[in-house]
């Protein structure tokens, strides 16, 4: 099965994410959230050659590896969150292809600027997806300053991922996060591609319910590995009772979460177990590869595998 994992973090800790930050980060999951899958894989190796070497041994073909900054909100001694496009531009370059760039912009420091950068990463840096933060860096997505940003995204045919729903980082704010302020934007760009990160979690059935009203919509499963599997199926089964799987990815959250593409793949053994449907093994190779390979325009034959 060809895998793509579509939320991995890069960035260096102490150089592009402080410490603080890190902790932050990964609070609480440590010691508790990782009892449930057996891959062991939670690479905080962030150099690139470093990081295509876990991936073969993980199993996973591409993975999509995220930029992001939000310096604006956070004190100076919280400082920094700044993965910038240009470092993930050269860590996609060394990769032979295993890596896609998704980009990210601030639309409130200056809306016309953002859009220009977003433009610029796809067509000079094949960056295939903008990444945006409304809960940590402190914006509503429907804010009018955002609207430049959606207006290149959808004539570039580029999905903008947000993250939608849980964080740990007490900083980000609650009210930011909810699945349901992403509805108005789909009204108003019907052609932009979005990427519900996390399902919205923990506000999964709302983000299946946006999800199911917009036809260029779709989530993914980042970070929903610190549940046990049969939390994991049933999630994947509600979102097919409202969409089609067409239109959910696999991602992990890496390095803040750990991989789990292996109890996707294993998901039906759960559902045998419970005495529950089987998700079909077709749609189970869509979410676990081929709607990325579509979205992201993931060449397989150029790759090899
Ligand atoms: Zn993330």
């Amino acid at each position: 099965m060809f895998i793509v994992d579509n939320h991995i973090h890069l960035g260096q800790p102490g150089v592009h994410v402080s410490d603080y930050i890190y902790k932050e980060l990964r609070k609480n999951w440590t010691e508790r959230g990782f009892r449930y899958h057996s891959v062991e894989v939670a690479s905080e190796k962030r150099e690139v050659t470093a990081l295509v070497d876990v991936m073969d041994e993980a199993g996973l073909d591409v993975c999509c590896v995220l930029a992001g900054n939000w310096n604006r909100v956070l004190p100076p001694e919280q400082r920094p969150y700044n993965v910038p496009n240009a470092f993930v531009a050269t860590q996609v370059a060394q990769s032979g292809g295993r890596l896609i760039g998704i980009c990210s912009v601030d639309p409130i420091v200056d809306p016309w600027d953002a859009a220009d950068e977003l433009e610029r990463c796809v067509r000079d840096e094949d960056f295939r997806g903008c990444k945006l933060y409304p809960t940590y860096a402190h914006f509503d997505p429907r804010d009018k300053a955002c609207e430049p940003v959606y207006e290149a995204a959808s004539a570039l045919g580029i999905p903008i991922h947000f993250h939608m729903g849980y964080t740990p980082v007490c900083g980000a704010d609650m009210k930011l996060q909810q699945p349901w302020l992403l509805d108005e934007v789909g009204r108003r760009f019907p052609k932009l591609k979005v990427v519900v990160c996390h399902m919205g979690y923990p506000y999964a059935e709302e983000a299946m319910g946006l999800v199911s009203r917009h036809e260029n919509f779709h989530a993914d499963l980042s970070a929903l590995g610190f549940h046990h599997p049969r939390k994991v199926y049933q999630l994947i089964h509600d979102f097919g009772c409202v969409n089609s799987w067409d239109r959910l990815l696999y991602g992990s959250e890496n390095p803040f979460m750990r991989t789990f593409h292996k109890t996707v793949m294993s998901i039906n053994e759960v559902a045998a177990e419970i005495g529950m449907p089987e998700i079909p093994q077709d749609a189970l190779e869509h979410i676990l590869g081929g709607n990325a390979c579509r979205l992201y325009r993931i060449d397989r034959a150029a790759l090899g595998r």
